[in-house]
């Protein structure tokens, strides 16, 4: 006997018709005797259309900002899991299988006060083995749980992944699988690149830098639960026959298994491609040249939520002043460069020029450690399709491109074919 976590994503339950198709895959592991807890997400398009809902408010006139408070922000957008884990609860029961719905306060959940973006504090896992230890499925809503100030928040786009690990740790699951429309983890995203392959294993470092850099099949958070709590994490596919041979197979279910990088026999200088679309790029012209500029620049810009990310500082030709490229995310442009203008005297600096509509491309292997080259072969692959490179990060094992946003297909191909994760 196991005890296994389940998490359906959004496009698993996105009708009743799924559901009912997502409760056999649990009446399957209970029927082989394990003990399931399952996650569920809110069915596909219904979180984006709650998120509209907040932000779509009629404006006071004369304001220029949608406004929201979190709290209310999260109380809407919660309520699509509620929904699922309801229905999924009935779709179980009407198989004879034992099951009942919880939402995060319930279990309970508890988060820190980042409403909109919460990260689980803590999760007592004895409610969920009182549970188990009645022989009853819990069907607990993701992407919630219950803040400090007594309520609802939510954990970021993408948090039930997240929710599905933290409670895989607290209950100390044997394995949490998270069940998807793709059947695990690929070279890159399967849904621009066909000729993208299927990880059968891919090492925590990797998939965080996966995860962080776009590749939006786990939510980062999650990952880096599941690395720090050591959490066997499987992405498997939940479109598959329930009853299909292997699928209900323990050690080795089909799909990726997210693991230690000692654990991969065949380990390659490149594992997979990322992107993210939809950055800016912000440049600020004439900074002047002297100690505390990047400072006066950056600070106001943390402290106002902006997630900058590559920063490119030119040499100053004069010695006295110098250009400042960065990127942040389209939707903090307008925030940003407002930002900047308040502080454009203390720090000084001549005009903000910004470009909406770039995309970052990035190279992620654990290999790169020790390889050299292979960042010259990405910017030659990317030189030859005349795409124009507009800032380049690197670390250890990743490198990320900016470039502009209508080429980003035609470089993730590329970068995906020159380093030879083609399938054959
Ligand atoms: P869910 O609703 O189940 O949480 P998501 O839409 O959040 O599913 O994540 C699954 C999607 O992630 C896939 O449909 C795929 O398009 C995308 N994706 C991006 N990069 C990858 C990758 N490297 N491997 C697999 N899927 C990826
Ligand atoms: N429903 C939430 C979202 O769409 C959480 C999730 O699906 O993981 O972001
Ligand atoms: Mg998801």
């Amino acid at each position: 006997m196991a005890r296994i976590v389940m998490k359906f994503g959004g496009t698993s339950v996105a009708d009743l018709d799924r559901i009912h198709n997502v409760a056999r895959h649990v009446k399957r592991e209970v029927e082989a005797g394990h003990e399931v807890a399952v996650v569920v997400s809110a069915m596909s398009g219904k979180t984006n259309e709650l998120v509209a809902w907040v932000q779509n408010m009629p404006k006071v006139a004369g304001s220029n900002a949608p406004f929201y408070d979190a709290r209310e922000y999260d109380a809407v957008v919660a309520s699509g899991e509620q929904v699922t884990a309801g229905l999924l609860a009935v779709a179980l029961q009407s198989m004879g299988v034992n099951a009942r719905s919880w939402q995060g306060w319930q279990i309970p959940i508890k988060t820190d006060t980042a409403h909109g973006a919460a990260r689980i504090a803590d999760i007592d896992g004895s409610f969920l083995i009182k549970r188990f230890g009645e022989g009853q499925v819990a069907v607990i809503a993701g992407f919630q749980g219950i803040a400090p100030d007594n309520r609802i928040a939510t954990l970021g786009r993408g948090g039930s992944d997240t929710s599905a690990v933290a409670i895989a740790a607290a209950v100390k699951a044997d394995r949490c699988d998270i069940y998807t429309d793709v059947d695990g983890v690929y070279t890159t995203d399967p849904r621009i690149e066909p000729k993208a392959r299927r990880l059968p294993k891919i090492s925590f470092e990797e998939m965080l830098e996966m995860a962080s850099l776009g590749a939006k099949v786990l939510q980062v958070r999650s990952v880096e639960l599941a690395m720090v709590h050591k959490v066997r994490t499987f992405v498997r596919s939940s479109f598959e026959d329930p009853d299909a041979p292997g699928m209900g197979d323990l050690l080795n279910p089909p799909g990726t298994l997210i693991c230690d990088e000692d654990e991969i026999v065949e380990q390659q200088v490149v594992t997979g491609i990322a992107y993210a679309k939809d950055e800016a790029q912000i440049s600020l012209r004439r900074v002047s040249d002297r100690p505390g500029v990047a400072a006066g620049i950056f600070l106001p810009l943390a402290e106002a939520n902006i997630n900058v990310d590559m920063i490119v500082q030119n040499i100053s030709e004069d010695g006295k002043s110098t250009d400042m490229t960065f990127t942040v995310p389209s939707s903090d442009v307008s925030k940003a460069l407002a930002v900047l203008e308040k502080n454009r005297d203390t720090v000084g600096f001549d005009v903000v020029q910004h470009d909406d509509g770039m995309s970052k491309v990035s190279v992620i292997g654990i290999g790169m450690r020790s390889h050299a080259g292979v960042a010259a072969t990405a910017f030659k692959a990317l030189a030859d399709k005349s795409i124009n490179i507009r800032a380049i990060t690197t670390s250890e094992i990743k490198i990320s491109i900016l470039i502009d946003g209508p080429y980003t297909e035609l470089a993730v191909r590329t970068l995906h074919s020159v380093y030879g994760l083609d399938k054959h």
